[in-house]
């Protein structure tokens, strides 16, 4: 199955590193597919207009919704998940990015100025499932980076696009905890010895060792990551390390 991607932006050549690296690799086993619009191919005047002054007053321009409903009318697949990045959205988590690599494949509304029209998001609610999305705290000046991070997050968990499917099974949230720290040769660099436990060659004292830094680094960088563990997802092994 070819996982689908659409992006309906006013800013197409930002979203060219969608063909490149990983993604690009998946795109060409045919495990993924992805379309980037130019939004403006839906306006109706010379100017090819999409932002209007917001209603109530107040500061910069929102997006226009009638180029959005013709735009999502010719490239949203009917039930497919409609994604809106925007700063006032739920959290982008790596749960979401797992729940939606189980869709057949997501559309993204790329926002720009003060956003879109709300009445886009709920309409579109009609034709499918919607999410309102913000990867982190902060302002970014439009949706497309956003969405470059999230299909990055999501693709990466299809069957088949990254090599080695373990790699994706231990990496920081897969288990609600952050990674610790890896090595590689040289052993001894610059005066920085690799933790001797890892070239011991004794397994289960190197998974123990991996555990208590992965709980160690979460304790120290994100508590919040802790408290929020499901009951019974530590040990009394990891809360003795
Ligand atoms: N007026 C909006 C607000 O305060 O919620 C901010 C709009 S922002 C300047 C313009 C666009 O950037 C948004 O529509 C959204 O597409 C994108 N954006 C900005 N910050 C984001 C974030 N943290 N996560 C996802 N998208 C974001």
């Amino acid at each position: 199955m070819t996982f689908r991607i659409d992006v309906l932006t006013i800013f197409p050549e930002y979203l060219a590193p969608l063909g490149q690296s990983l993604l690009g690799k998946a795109a060409a086993k045919g495990l993924v597919s992805v379309g980037v619009h130019d939004l403006r191919q839906w306006t109706d005047d010379v100017h090819r207009t999409v932002d209007d002054s917001p209603y109530g007053g107040g500061p910069g321009m929102v997006m226009r919704p009638e180029p959005w409903g013709r735009g999502l009318e010719a490239v949203r697949p009917p039930g497919t998940r409609l994604v809106v990045p925007t700063p006032a959205g739920r959290p982008f988590t790596q749960a979401v990015a797992a729940q939606w690599a189980t869709e057949p494949g997501l559309v993204f509304a790329c926002g720009r100025y003060e956003g879109i029209d709300q009445r886009v998001a709920d309409w579109a609610a009609e034709g499918g499932p919607v999410s309102e999305v913000s990867i982190g705290d902060y302002v970014l000046a439009g949706g497309e980076s956003a969405v470059l991070v999230m299909v990055e997050a999501v693709t990466r968990l299809l069957p088949g696009v990254v090599g080695n499917a373990e790699s994706v099974e231990f990496d920081s949230h897969a288990d609600g905890l952050l990674e610790g720290p890896s090595y590689t040769r040289p052993a001894t660099w610059r005066g920085h010895e690799v933790p001797p436990v890892l070239l011991s060659g004794d397994h289960a004292a190197i998974a123990r060792w991996r555990r208590a830094q992965s709980l160690r680094r979460t304790a120290d960088r994100r508590p919040d990551l802790l408290t929020g563990l499901p009951d019974g997802a530590l040990t009394a092994a990891d809360r003795a390390a």
